[in-house]
């Protein structure tokens, strides 16, 4: 099996970025990776003046053979390893609490049995996700710590083990990198933060010829979701449901736009994934067996 060392990664999706590796379309492959501060940050509780850089390393990018503009990639997350302690960042003026934080602290939290040690007697369940996952865009570049359609920083709970996520290919070889893993993260991020770890994925990934959709969209056992990204959050809770009904506009046949339209109304949900990354990013959840719903 293909292992993808740390030591290879990007902080920006490019269209002309350079492959690490080649592998066939059915592969299964290991990314290990950094956290999102590229595990440089140390405990610390008057952290005014740090400065961040070398954020978000994406382990990568791997190039699938026969991957071509207008196919999707699936990628199945076998399997998510995180390591042992983790790393919240919180500080004054900063993401959606910016007016709550008392003062900058860097924590370091242990991770075991399934759960973080916020304090002595304060266990949380572990719940590992990916936060950064993408492929190269058609054009140009997007630093790793923006979401977009073409993945990157979406910070999305559902992005997890037992979860297919896929993503469109804009280039050849569709060149998919991932880090930035999350023991756990609450919806919306709200810290700009969850439990940042290092740790390592499996995955499977596939190619599906001529099959495209214009942004990302996640699958696990109970739902698909679409996912979208923008300037604000109501911008990105817009395109995530818009999306989502041309997703199922799709893929049902016997019911008319109206009636697509009030089953989301019913049965859909629109949430958000976070809220503190260059873009926003929400998601729109829609259960698949109402109506046998396949990528
Ligand atoms: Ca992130
Ligand atoms: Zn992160």
């Amino acid at each position: 099996m293909t292992t993808i060392q740390k030591e290879h990664h990007i902080f920006a999706f490019a269209n002309d970025m350079a492959p690490i590796a080649s592998v066939k379309s059915g592969s299964e492959v290991v990314f290990e990776t950094y956290d999102c501060y590229k595990d440089a940050l140390k405990e610390n509780t008057r952290d005014e003046f740090l400065k961040l850089q070398n954020i978000n390393p994406a382990t990568g990018p791997l190039a699938i053979a026969g991957a071509e503009p207008g196919d999707t990639l699936k990628v199945s997350i076998l399997s998510i390893q995180v390591a042992e302690v983790g790393t919240m960042r919180i500080r004054p003026g900063a993401g959606v609490l910016k007016r709550c934080v008392e003062y900058p602290e860097v924590r370091k939290l242990k991770i075991k049995n399934g759960f973080v040690k916020l304090k002595e007697d304060l266990l949380l369940p572990v719940r590992p996700m990916i936060g950064v996952i993408g492929v190269a865009p058609a054009e140009g570049s997007v630093l790793t710590i923006s979401p977009g359609s073409h993945g990157g920083n979406m910070d999305t709970q559902e992005i997890a083990a037992g979860a297919h996520v896929y993503l469109p290919v804009r280039i050849p070889g569709a060149l998919l990198a991932m880090g930035d893993l999350h023991a756990a993260m609450g919806d919306g991020e709200v810290p700009i933060c969850g439990v940042e770890v290092a740790g390592s994925v499996r995955v499977q990934v596939e190619v599906l010829k001529g099959q495209s959709f214009s942004v990302p969209v996640v699958e696990n056992d109970e739902d698909f979701y679409v996912i979208a990204s923008a300037e604000t959050a109501d911008e990105a809770c817009e395109q995530a449901t818009e999306q989502m009904f041309h997703f199922l506009r799709q893929r049902i046949t016997g019911l008319s736009d109206n009636e697509i339209i009030m089953a989301m109304g019913i049965s859909g949900d629109l949430r958000i994934s976070q809220l503190v990354n260059p873009l926003k990013t929400a998601k729109y959840r829609m259960p698949k067996a109402l109506f046998s719903l396949k990528f």
